[in-house]
């Protein structure tokens, strides 16, 4: 069973020497226990969160021990009755193949269904990252129909499903995203009405102006992903009683200053800016998961894929995430 570990952590940008890759051979199960043949690893933006010992919403990933990390993949072995060999299931494996699982414990492995969602859309749109699109849109930004839903980081996972879910509901959306790769991918592929490359833009007021030109009507929901210059700019366009779901800051994740400089908009504008962990809101998923498994499952909701290859590309797929190099869902295939 090859795994990574986190040999250290890192000051700034993560790099490889801050994993290790180690194998070992796979424990006998005991009873309630069941064996996992990872086929997906996830890899999401919060991980570099968990390889850094500051004060956070979560406790960090301890050195030496397996990264955390969602998995899709298959029983292959199982002493437990509730699941058999064959069973499709996700759960947090961490980055390794195989995974021991005690699956007695609530929830630490899911069985899924991949008769019309395929296996790695359960660590994507139908998954965590669905989860929390669905979440921030629809319980804080609640959009009505004909408003104007802006969504940064567009082109990735949790950002391509807001926009269309926000599409559904009959607003105008517009994407914020690197690059016209994505640009036209986030327009032509999940059918927003715009999409900004925000690469294009060094400072505040031009950023502020190409989304003035996006957004006629001003803006009443923001999606925020990333943080900085990005923010204010949305802030400069925001609507009286516009809201914002805080949803990540990517833009300070490897440590960098992201000034908020015009907080004197929220109060003259009236704003509402509410920040969420989807894990805290256990009480949505099974609605949203509704929502979202009957719209891929129905092609109605689109998402793209990045595929790495083998456990030992996972720390350099991961740098890639974290510096904009996957379009959709980050995964590594194992099998
Ligand atoms: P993505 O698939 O969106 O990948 C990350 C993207 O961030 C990159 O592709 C890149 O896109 C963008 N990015 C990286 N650095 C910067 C930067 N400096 N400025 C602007 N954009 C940058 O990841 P996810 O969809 O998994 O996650 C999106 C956000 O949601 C993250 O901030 C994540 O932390 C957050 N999140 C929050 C959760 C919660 O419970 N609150 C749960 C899950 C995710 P580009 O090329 O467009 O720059």
């Amino acid at each position: 069973n090859r795994q990574i570990l986190l040999a250290s952590r890192p000051k700034g940008e993560p790099s490889a020497e801050n994993f290790k890759l180690v194998e070992t051979p796979v424990a006998p199960l005991a009873d309630g226990q069941v064996l996992v043949r990872h086929h997906f690893l996830s890899l999401d933006p919060y991980m570099r969160g968990r390889m850094s010992d500051a004060k956070s919403y979560a406790a960090p990933q301890p050195l030496d021990q397996v990264m955390i990390g969602g998995t899709a993949g298959e029983v292959v072995e199982s002493k437990n009755p509730h699941f058999k060999a064959g069973d499709k299931v996700v759960g947090m494996g961490g980055w390794q193949e195989y995974a021991v699982v005690d699956a007695d414990q609530r929830g630490v492995l899911q069985k899924v269904d991949t008769t019309h969602v395929p296996l790695s859309a359960y660590l994507g749109a139908v998954g965590m990252p669905g989860v929390t699109g669905w979440y921030g849109l629809v319980k804080i930004i609640a959009p009505k129909a004909g408003e104007t839903v802006v969504v940064s980081s567009a082109a990735g996972a949790v950002g391509g499903a807001v926009g269309q879910l926000a599409k559904a509901r009959g607003c105008r959306v517009v994407g914020i995203a690197g690059g016209p790769d994505k640009c036209r991918s986030v327009v032509e592929e999940l059918g927003f009405d715009e999409c900004i490359d925000y690469r294009q833009f060094t400072d505040l007021k031009a950023m502020s102006g190409a989304l003035k030109a996006a957004c006629p009507d001003g803006i009443d929901g923001y999606f925020e992903n990333v943080g900085g210059m990005l923010l204010d700019a949305v802030m400069l366009r925001a609507n009286a009683f516009a809201r914002i779901a805080m949803c990540g800051m990517i833009a300070g994740y490897n440590g960098e200053p992201i000034p908020m400089t015009l907080p004197q908009l929220i109060l003259t504008n009236r704003m509402k800016v509410e920040g969420f962990i989807v894990s805290e809101h256990m009480e949505a998923w099974p609605e949203a998961l509704k929502e979202l498994g009957t719209l891929v499952a129905t092609g109605k909701l689109k998402y793209r894929e990045t595929v790495a290859q083998g456990i030992a590309n996972a720390p350099e797929a991961f740098f890639g995430l974290l510096k904009g190099k996957n379009q959709g869902k980050q995964l590594v295939k194992l099998v």
